[in-house]
């Protein structure tokens, strides 16, 4: 059973990369807006994050002529990446807001959404704990608002049925809440997902190409729009939606849009080797506060054990926003240890940040003509955007209906899904049984701590989001993200790459021309090693 298969059907939509000669293949490559067609769109969905595919995937089930433009050089690739990738029931929003209501409805609609798009996801549970006994007195408050929105399952738990679950929760433990629906999720998986279907149907995907401005039509009704990309090109656009996360102030300020404040709120992570996961069952949450739902210790779904996030305000802009820091670290494991007895003697393999898109007018703000017709922003998608990504993308579709006069056409030949056939075994706990890669033409394993083989590979080169960065062919297949974190296999699986598409080694980016895995000049050619 492969990890990854091939799927290639046929694709209405066109893939390019704004990337200089040699980095990608000429097919590939954005030379200007001509390549689009002349047409203007009928919508522009500025931000290829979770949100922003999940909308691509929603409106590409209609016949509309769609973009899906992002400054970076993959799909999911900016806070989308780096998250606890929990798929929440929502059972600790605030009722009655329209985070909790899209919660609820992701909740009931994930397992089929999980089962048509092929997204690994894992329900099992978490388990809030009181550690001390003011936390103990808020149980019962904090059970209340799970059945509020409509979590009934969610129960208080004793001490000792903790243990009995938990035998390595900590013996500060009093109590705790359990959340039964409460499920890990791929957090690469949903965007690359939904952006496959998208494309299939015919949007077409614009990266590594960055948003500077718009320039707003000025007919009356309906007007055309252009967006001004970094390097000059207009693309034009009867409707744009800005889903940019954290880019989103930047670009509302070019279109006139109200007034919002953002930041990034920088969460750090610790990731354990896969020898650590049996240390938890379930997923194990502390007690949130106003401010952050707090550092977690969970299983991943791909077999590791993870603790963090911290929640730090950081000034919109700071380059720091997903960087990582001895003290944030240190806090990760202070606040895991409080839960989870024995933590800090797990072997770590890798440490992460990403940034909250956090809004001081609160969360899931969305304005439709937002300083033009036909603008809409959508921001401050903070803490659980994976799990709300199509919940969301269907709201917004309803109100692009109600308030732009968005006319709607079901596409009777779109996919709604991607096949089983691709993914056999997609839905397996892949670190309890996943036998090696044996199909006679996929040769060896690339990658030995996660047990890909090269067949894994090439099928995810020519998966239909053309991965061509190292990490994004990591998000694919999950090389390099073994315990060796790609110090063994990062150069053979270069060779490969390199071998498969054409593109040079010294070409060969992690993340995007300026990432070179090599400095110039400085590749070592085979023929070199051996001679
Ligand atoms: C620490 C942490 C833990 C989290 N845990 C969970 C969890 O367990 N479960 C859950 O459901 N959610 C979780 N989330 C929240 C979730 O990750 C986010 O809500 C979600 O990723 C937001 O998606 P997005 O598409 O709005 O933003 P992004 O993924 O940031 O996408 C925005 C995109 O816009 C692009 N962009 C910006 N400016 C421009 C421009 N000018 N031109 C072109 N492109 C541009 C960026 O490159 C980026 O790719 C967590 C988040 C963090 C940080």
């Amino acid at each position: 059973m492969t990890q990854f298969g091939t799927w290639q059907p046929k694709i209405r939509g066109r893939l390019y990369y704004n990337w200089p000669r040699g980095t990608c293949e000429e097919a590939l490559r954005f030379t200007g807006s001509e390549q689009l067609g002349l047409e203007p769109y009928d919508l522009v969905i500025i931000g290829a994050g979770v949100v922003g595919c999940g909308l691509a995937y929603q409106l590409s089930q209609y016949e509309l002529r769609v973009l899906l433009v992002d400054r970076l050089h993959d799909v999911g690739e900016g806070t989308s990446k780096a998250n606890s990738a929990i798929i929440h029931t929502g059972y600790d929003a605030k009722p009655g807001t329209l985070e909790s209501e899209l919660l609820q409805e992701a909740r009931a609609a994930w397992p089929d959404l999980a089962a048509r798009l092929k997204i690994p996801v894992d329900p099992i549970g978490g388990i809030m704990l009181a550690v001390t006994d003011e936390q103990e007195r808020q149980l019962v408050a904090a059970e209340k608002n799970a059945h509020a929105n409509h979590a009934t399952d969610v129960r208080i738990l004793s001490a000792a049925e903790i243990r009995e679950r938990e035998p390595n929760a900590s013996p500060d433990v009093r109590g705790g809440l359990l959340v039964p629906g409460e499920s890990l999720g791929d957090p690469f998986m949903a965007s690359i997902a939904y952006a496959e279907v998208a494309l299939a149907n015919g949007v077409d995907i614009l990266l590594g190409t960055g948003i500077a401005g718009v320039e707003l039509g000025q007919a009356p009704g309906a007007p055309l729009h252009h967006l001004v990309t970094d390097d000059g090109h207009r693309l034009p656009a009867r409707r744009i939606i800005n889903a940019a996360g954290l880019g989103s102030r930047r670009l509302a300020d070019g279109y006139g849009g109200g007034a919002f404040d953002i930041n990034p709120r920088r969460g750090q992570f610790v990731l354990f080797d896969k020898c650590a996961r049996s240390l938890v069952r379930h997923m194990l949450l502390p007690m949130p506060s106003a401010h952050t739902k707090g550092v977690l210790v969970s299983p991943t779904i791909f077999g590791n054990l993870l603790a963090g996030p911290t929640a730090e305000d950081l000034p919109l802009g700071d380059p720091e926003a997903t960087h990582t820091t001895v003290e944030g670290i240190r806090r990760v494991m202070e606040g895991g240890s409080r839960l989870v007895d024995g933590l800090a003697q797990q072997p770590v393999i890798a440490t992460y940040a990403g940034a909250r898109c956090s809004c001081n007018q609160g969360s899931y703000v969305i304005r439709y003509n937002d300083g033009a017709p036909g603008v809409v922003t959508v921001t401050g998608v903070r803490s659980t955007g994976l799990t709300t990504s199509n919940s969301l993308a269907r709201h917004l579709v309803d109100g692009m209906q109600k308030e732009l006069g968005l006319e709607l056409s079901s596409d009777t030949v779109a996919l709604d899904a991607r096949p089983e056939s691709a993914w056999p075994g997609w839905w397996r706990r892949p670190f309890e049984d996943r036998p090696p890669d044996a199909r006679a033409d996929h040769g060896c394993a690339v990658c030995f701590c996660e047990v890909i083989s090269e067949g894994e590979i090439r099928d995810a080169l020519d998966s239909p989001i053309r991965p061509r960065t190292m990490d994004a062919l990591k998000r694919r297949t999950r090389a390099l993200m073994g315990r060796c974190q790609g110090f063994d296999c990062q150069v053979p699986l270069a060779e490969l790459v390199s071998g498969h598409t054409g593109i040079g080694i010294e070409q060969l980016t992690n993340n995007g021309p300026g990432s070179e895995l090599v400095a110039p000049g400085q590749a070592v050619r085979p023929e070199e090693v051996s001679a």
